[in-house]
């Protein structure tokens, strides 16, 4: 028997846990992105030092004491405007239509009386490493999904007529001990459990026993991993529900590895166990801003988003091999381009090959509007390198990226800048 555990709109419940006059009304958790690190004066980075959970990253900046007014309203030709999105609604907030991602403004505007928190990172980080140390120390395989989500396999330690007694139980003394409310699918597999969880939701315990008469009305977008490509896909074949993906298995050995094992996951044969060793699969920063048409300074931007990685990178200790930038221009225009870059992770080795990829990416008739970095696929050996004279330069550049990031450390991200980022 799997389990899944997922926290009830966590960031509004950490809030409230800290909190308690928050209970019972509509709250939600606002984010702006966050601009401050493009600024050429020093910044107020606070760095985390314990290298702990693995899904946040580990660079905050020291504006989460700012109300809502500080945090969320810019004053334009004198007038007030409402700025950043909803990140995180409680369920009384969701009744008036308040959605994740929503802007603040509409949301507002859907429930006045609403109250907008700006995020805490900090307080989410700390509670998540809390609760997945809780949580391991009751069930003893435990894989981290994501910052509010758990799996685990109760086979050989729960029985099975005793797993919802086991759930409860569960659920009652995360309330007690950490104030958080969290909701807990049971199922043969894994995956199904994540989709009990849904049903379980909020504060519930949901046990499948048949998967087949479970899955069997819920819309294919539900299930974890169905993006709206792959339910457009699925609809112009007239598959709707999960129930109908068991007379189309053809169609999943077509799509290769990926679609027999999304088939196996939906009908629960999938023999997936869990991994606790799962981690923290890619990092990625993105930003937005008013449109920007100077080249010059939305390399500049690139430069400095890529100093954020490395330290992140350097801080996990790991060798991403596959770089990403993404560049969204207006009217919807993207220009993106990854690079398979297996080699000894150095900040020179990552600036240059982003420039590279700038270089050819880069548009000049558009304003830039966001940034996204992503670096992923991670080994923790060293890759194999292409020429011996490229090992030696990799050599020569980690030992200074390791020195530098021993700086950064004891006295900020941006006590060292590179002078690409100038
Ligand atoms: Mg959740």
């Amino acid at each position: 028997m799997f389990i899944h555990i997922d926290i009830d709109s966590f960031f509004v419940s950490a809030e409230r846990s800290v909190n308690p006059t928050l209970k019972g009304k509509p709250v939600a958790v606002g984010g702006r992105s966050n601009l401050e690190i493009f600024s050429r004066k020093r910044t107020h980075i606070r760095l985390m030092d314990d290298n702990s959970g693995a899904f946040v990253a580990p660079v905050f900046y020291s504006d989460h004491e700012k109300n809502f007014k500080e945090k969320f309203i810019d004053i334009i030709d004198g007038r007030e405007k409402i700025r950043g999105i909803i990140t995180t609604s409680s369920y009384e907030a969701r009744a008036y239509g308040v959605k994740t991602a929503m802007p603040i403004a509409q949301a507002l505007q859907l429930c006045p009386q609403m109250i907008v928190v700006p995020s805490h990172y900090l307080l989410y980080h700390k509670l998540s490493h809390q609760i997945h140390a809780f949580v391991a120390s009751k069930i003893p395989v435990v894989e981290q999904f994501s910052i509010d989500e758990f799996f685990g396999d109760l086979s050989g330690w729960v029985k099975e007529e005793d797993a919802v007694a086991f759930a409860k139980q569960l659920q009652a003394e995360l309330l007690a001990q950490f104030d958080i409310p969290v909701s807990i699918g049971l199922a043969p597999s894994k995956w199904v459990a994540k989709l009990a969880t849904e049903s379980a939701k909020p504060y519930g315990v949901y046990l499948v026993t048949d998967t087949q008469a479970y899955i069997q009305n819920i819309p294919i977008s539900r299930f974890p991993g169905i993006g709206r490509k792959l339910q457009e896909k699925l609809h112009t074949r007239g598959i709707k529900t999960l129930g109908e993906i068991s007379l189309h298995r053809h169609l999943f050995e077509d799509w290769g590895r990926s679609g027999i094992q999304l088939y196996h996951r939906i009908l629960g044969s999938s023999t997936e166990g869990i991994n606790p060793k799962a981690g923290r699969k890619s990092v990625g920063i993105s930003r937005t801003f008013d449109p920007l048409d100077d080249p010059e300074e939305i390399r500049r931007r690139i430069m400095i988003m890529a100093r954020h990685i490395c330290y992140i990178i350097m801080g996990l200790e790991v060798t991403p091999t596959l770089y990403y930038l993404k560049i969204h221009y207006q009217y919807g225009v993207r220009a993106k381009q990854s690079r398979r870059v297996e080699r000894l992770f150095t900040e020179q080795l990552y600036k240059e090959t982003l420039t590279d990829i700038f270089a050819q990416i880069v548009r000049d008739d558009l304003s830039a509007i966001k940034l996204t970095l992503n670096v992923s696929d991670f080994t923790t050996g060293h890759p194999r390198t292409l020429s011996l004279l490229e090992h030696d330069t990799d050599l020569k550049a980690r030992a200074l990226t390791e020195k530098i990031h021993e700086v950064r450390q004891k006295f900020g991200l941006d006590v060292i800048r590179t002078a690409n980022e100038l």
